[in-house]
């Protein structure tokens, strides 16, 4: 493709990376709406003008789905912003989700040559304009259908991997079918990152687009209880079955008093504040324990734990403290969740680690026994082991804790399906080409093989397994009846 960016190479090097507006941080902090404003099609077409439109482009590399971001990029420069969102579409279902959450420090702008002298493109903020651009200007464009194949598809979760083997599956001429446990249709993307961060219309869009083109959804279906994967084959004539349930098993910290009043897991804030709306009590009936004018802290260091601690802000506490036994350069979270928390006045303990929760006599959280941490040599993730300091321990008085320490596999489907393979950590082992598992007709991907990851790889993986559905129900291999495995 020619370069379209008419700027000669000298002038586009002297231009500043654009700042992406955002809500002022002292009023920001007392709601729940979206904190980044978006950039306007001036900036958007400014910061395109920065792409220095690399031979071998290192953004496209790092991205896990190999979005086309040079080629993307250049059409902006172009002002062509539904074709740079239709250029995006080809690899990324949902460009409007990722361009809010992917990592991109670590992906495509940790991999832009401009980041190895300066600032690199702001390729998120980009994704999120056009995809912002085309969703406002009412011209998604949708997809061609194939024809019906007569084939059938379960899938057994709606987060970002259901949603994008859906969106493949439906193109492909397959009947899709996506059953939900919860609610509300989006897995984490509803019930875990909270409004302030990814609007929930904005997803709700996204399935509704997955609705117009024939995908059909089933909520309040636990498979593993109401259903197991078996009946979904042999009695319900399902001929292939996409497991996509996720890992929203909350981790604990196992030490004394957790089971104290107060002290809660960071999935069951999160759900009952997103999903079940409890910060709004004027008009949703969820209870959810009061951090107004309370000391909270929150324990972990990934996003999980940030989306945690700047609710409990939100939700008015007097001091909401992130606790950390690493140091801030080892927390997993997205660096622009950590420079508006602390904007919005969170407070970060680095290097320290609870130990002990203390209550009273009717079994209220009263205090967290915490230890100082130094860093030791590097454990087997690559980072710095933390240990604890002889004779370090204070207490700290807080009234609410939030464990944001990780979660591991949902494990119903496993459960209840005995011919699934799973790991020595309950998850399931599939493939991760053709995310085949070991029973016939049976695939899974996103966090439900890999473990907590990221949106965009849970939905490439879902991108994988719908490629790799279609050659399973379309090929004679599977029409002489071979195993998948
Ligand atoms: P999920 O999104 O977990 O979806 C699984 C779905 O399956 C759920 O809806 C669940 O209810 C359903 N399900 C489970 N069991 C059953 C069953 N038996 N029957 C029917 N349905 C079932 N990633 C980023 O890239 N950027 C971020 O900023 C980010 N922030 C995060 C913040 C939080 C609070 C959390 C928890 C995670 C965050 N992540 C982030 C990680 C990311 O959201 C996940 O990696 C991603 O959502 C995984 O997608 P998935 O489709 O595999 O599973
Ligand atoms: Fe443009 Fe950076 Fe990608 Fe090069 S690496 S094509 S400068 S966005």
């Amino acid at each position: 493709m020619s370069d379209k960016n008419p700027l000669p190479l000298k002038e586009r090097m002297k231009i500043l990376r654009t700042t992406m507006p955002a809500l002022d941080p002292a009023e920001r902090c007392k709601n729940f709406s979206e904190v980044n404003l978006g950039l306007t099609p001036e900036a958007a077409h400014t910061e395109a003008f920065r792409c220095i439109s690399c031979g071998k482009p290192g953004c496209v590399q790092q991205c896990p789905v190999g979005v086309q971001i040079r080629e993307v990029v250049e059409l902006i420069a172009a002002e062509d912003y539904l074709g740079a969102a239709a250029k995006m579409r080809e690899d990324n279902a949902l460009p409007a989700i990722t361009g809010r959450v992917c990592p991109q420090e670590s992906q495509c702008e940790g991999g832009c040559v401009l980041g190895k002298k300066g600032q690199p493109v702001a390729i998120g903020n980009l994704e999120r304009f056009i995809a912002d651009y085309e969703r406002t200007s009412g011209k998604v464009g949708m997809p061609k259908i194939a024809a019906k194949t007569g084939k059938s598809v379960a899938i057994v979760g709606s987060g970002p991997a259901g949603l994008s083997a859906a969106g493949d599956l439906i193109q492909k001429g397959h009947t899709v079918r996506v059953f939900e446990a919860l609610h509300e249709l989006g897995g984490v993307l509803v019930y875990g990152i909270p409004e302030f961060r990814l609007p929930k219309d904005i997803v709700r869009q996204e399935i509704d687009n997955l609705r117009h083109m024939g995908v059909e959804f089933e909520t309040n279906v636990v498979v593993g209880k109401s259903v197991t994967i078996d009946e979904l084959m042999r009695v319900e004539g399902y001929d292939a079955v996409f497991v996509a349930t996720g890992a929203g098993l909350p981790q604990f910290l196992n030490i004394p008093g957790e089971h104290l009043n107060g002290v809660y897991s960071a999935n069951e804030f999160l759900t009952r504040i997103n999903l079940m709306r409890a910060y709004n009590p004027e008009e949703y009936d969820e209870p959810v324990y009061d951090c107004r004018d309370r000391n909270v802290i929150v324990v972990g260091g990934g996003n999980t734990a940030m989306d945690a601690v700047r609710t409990a802000k939100r939700l008015g506490a007097k001091t909401a403290t992130l606790v950390y036994r690493r140091s801030e350069a080892e927390m997993p979270a997205r660096l622009e969740e950590v420079h508006h928390a602390k904007e919005e006045g969170i407070q970060f303990r680095m290097l320290t680690n609870p130990v002990e929760f203390l209550g009273d006599a009717k079994g209220w959280l009263t205090g967290a026994k915490c230890v100082r941490m130094e860093l030791g040599e590097p454990d087997s993730s690559g980072r710095r082991r933390p240990v604890a300091v002889a004779g370090s321990e204070e207490i700290l008085p807080v009234s609410v804790v939030i464990i944001g320490v990780g979660t591991t596999a949902n494990p119903l489907v496993q459960s209840t399906t005995p011919d699934l393979k799973t790991n020595s950590r309950n998850y399931i082992v599939a493939d991760p080409e053709t995310m085949r598992t070991s029973k016939r007709g049976v695939f899974a991907g996103g966090d439900i093989v890999t473990g907590g990851a990221t949106v965009i790889l849970a939905m490439g993986a879902g991108r994988k397994a719908a490629t790799s559905i279609h050659e399973y129900l379309t090929s004679d291999v599977w029409e002489a009846g071979a195993p998948a495995s």
